[in-house]
């Protein structure tokens, strides 16, 4: 099937996508990689007389450190430039590991960060580990930017706290300390995961873990109780150890995620996956013996 006509517009600038967005309403969408926006449009389920290509402004795209330290992306990056981007793959490498693996080498390629979170279909890889490192998104609208942690953006399937006139601009990650590491490992039998987990250990005193599940419910999870039970562990334990003192906790962190049956699987084998996926994320940033 074909999209509906519409109008394609190329601003140059923030402002000038701001202000057609403005002027059109509810009757245009922005465009970053088209990877989904495209294909809802061909199957009618979305129809738009006005797409906003953002592809052309400049500011958008690209991976850089400010001056704290902070990990900025911009929005436009794609999966694959975000996988092979040498200052990634030195600060966050599980980061890398993670957008490597995303979809297949077209999506990769074409598709965004600022997509993948703005679009919020819930079977993703990048919001779950992004909310286990704290980091925030900064959106550019008609009354200027604001910034929102990660673990508030997403509001459930398809529902992000970005208004409709606001642009997803950057996702900022604060610089880690040398005794942090992270991870994220997911399983699924289709190209998108069932289950996601993210795993980010720091040794420093007091020693902390964020642990978070995704793509089986809503919005990625926060596993609290794994999270308390980690705070109280004896520092450097052993890998085998520190799974052993956090096993029921993540089980009972498991059990109460609201998921359900569907295409990528049963809800019981998939809070058995959380499991399964936690103590693989943990083990990957534990030092190994
Ligand atoms: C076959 C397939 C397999 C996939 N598998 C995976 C997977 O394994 N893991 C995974 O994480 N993801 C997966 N995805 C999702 C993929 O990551 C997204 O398709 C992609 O990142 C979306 O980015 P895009 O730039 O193409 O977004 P677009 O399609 O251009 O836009 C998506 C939506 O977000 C809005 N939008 C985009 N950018 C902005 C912005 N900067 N500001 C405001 N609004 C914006 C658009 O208006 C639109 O509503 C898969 C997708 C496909 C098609």
């Amino acid at each position: 099937m074909r999209a509906h006509r519409f109008t394609l517009h190329r601003p140059a600038t923030l402002d000038e996508a701001i202000a057609l967005k403005a002027a059109f309403g509810d009757a245009a969408a922005f465009h970053a990689g088209g990877t989904e926006l495209l294909v809802a449009l061909k199957a009618r389920v979305l129809r738009y007389e006005h797409v906003i290509d953002l592809k052309q402004i400049p500011g958008l795209k690209g991976i850089r450190v400010r001056s704290d330290g902070t990990l900025s992306i911009g929005a436009l990056t794609s999966h694959d430039t975000i996988a092979n981007d040498p200052l990634v793959r030195e600060l966050l490498p599980g980061y890398a590991e993670l957008s490597e693996q995303v979809a297949n080498i077209r999506v990769r390629i074409a598709g965004t960060l600022g997509g993948v979170l703005c679009f919020a279909e819930p079977h993703a890889d990048a919001p779950t580990l992004l909310c286990a490192l704290d980091a925030w998104v900064v959106l550019a609208g008609p009354d200027g930017e604001r910034e929102i942690p990660s673990r508030d953006f997403h509001l459930g399937e398809f529902t992000t706290a970005r208004a409709d006139d606001e642009i997803l601009a950057s996702i900022e990650i604060a610089p880690q300390s040398t005794g942090t590491r992270s991870a994220y490992r997911s399983f699924g039998h289709t190209e998108r995961p069932a289950v996601g987990v993210a795993a980010v250990w720091s040794t420093d005193n007091p020693q902390r873990l964020s642990l978070w599940a995704g793509a089986l419910s809503a919005r990625p999870v926060c596993l609290e109780r794994a999270q308390e039970a980690a705070a109280g562990l004896a520092p450097d334990l052993p890998a085998a150890s520190v799974w052993e003192g956090l096993r029921a906790a993540v089980a009972a962190d498991a059990a109460d995620i609201d998921t359900h049956d569907d295409l990528h699987g049963g809800a019981d084998y998939k809070r058995h996956l959380v499991s399964v996926l936690a103590q693989r994320a943990l083990s990957a940033c534990l030092p190994q013996p």
